[in-house]
């Protein structure tokens, strides 16, 4: 059975899997993620970890998830907040030390397409998919296609607006957007501790934690009903590592996605907790590539 290389590049680590064409993962490896460096040393450094991989496991292609938004007609990364020395790079020229077929695709996006192959997402025929992590990046599948705007920026619902008092800045340089409120970095800035920390506080009931958590929730929910009223999609699937704490900002989020969505749209509304966890990336990634192989 033919073995793809799966890379999910984040801003703090670097993970490199070996895939077969049914999904299943042979070897992971976690590199660091270095952030103070320039482009060419990126693409070196990931040129000598591809070289060492592809020794290990003879693959028939290589696929990358990036944190980045490529413009679709000028080829050059138009955002990349976790890796900002990719801004305005051309990454098709980084990366053509590559011999064998490659695809690049945005990290939520990869995400995404996990779901569909392997996730809740398989029998959907429109979702949304968003990844909670540091900050939150989100995908879109309508009618059974990736949707990814007219320039290749579509999706940003971590962008949505949600707050207007102007007192919440956000990476983006705007203010009140919902990744200012739902992302380690917001818990982070807003507690003083980091989401992990949060969890394990949250799981022995802590009240700083639960309110946090909660909050988090509400903050959510309201994004998701606002996007439930404008696209009309029953189904959200929350992935990343800050969906393990699920269970903690679940119910206000349900709650208030109800309040916010419109009668016809919430009557099958769908949160979800995803079930592919940190793999999703990869394994969407590794879809993207044994669909272009016709695998
Ligand atoms: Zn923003």
């Amino acid at each position: 059975m033919e073995t793809l290389l799966a890379i999910d590049v984040g801003g703090t680590h670097q993970r490199f899997a070996a895939i077969n064409s049914k999904g299943k993962i042979l070897e992971k490896v976690t590199y660091p993620s270095h952030r103070n460096i320039s482009s060419d040393e990126f693409f070196q450094t990931l040129k000598e970890r591809i070289t060492d991989s592809l020794k290990k496991n003879l693959c028939e292609g290589v696929a990358l998830a990036l944190p980045i938004v490529i413009d679709k007609q000028t080829g050059k990364v138009q955002d990349a907040p976790h890796l900002p020395f990719l801004n305005g790079v051309h990454v098709d020229q980084g990366l053509s030390f590559l011999s064998i077929p490659w695809v690049l695709e945005n990290d939520a996006n990869c995400a995404l397409l996990g779901e569909v192959w392997l996730g809740q997402g398989k029998e959907e025929p429109s979702f949304c998919c968003l990844t909670l992590g540091t900050g939150i990046g989100s995908g879109l599948f309508l009618n059974r296609e990736l949707w990814k705007g007219v320039r290749g920026m579509a999706s940003e619902m971590g962008h949505l607006k949600i707050d207007f008092s102007g007192k919440t800045p956000c990476c983006c340089g705007n203010h009140g957007c919902l990744e200012a409120f739902v992302s380690a970095t917001a818990l982070q800035k807003k507690t003083g501790y980091k989401a992990q920390e949060l969890y394990q506080m949250a799981s022995r009931g802590n009240p700083i934690a639960l309110s946090a958590f909660e909050h988090m929730g509400e903050c959510l929910g309201r994004g998701i009903g606002s996007v439930a009223n404008l696209l009309n999609i029953d189904l959200f699937i929350l992935a990343g590592r800050l969906s393990q704490a699920f269970q903690f900002f679940y119910p206000s989020c349900h709650r208030i996605a109800q309040e916010s969505a419109m009668k016809g749209p919430r009557q099958h509304l769908r949160i979800v907790q995803s079930k592919l966890g940190d793999d999703a990336g990869l394994l969407g990634a590794a879809f993207l590539m044994k669909q272009k192989l016709r695998l």
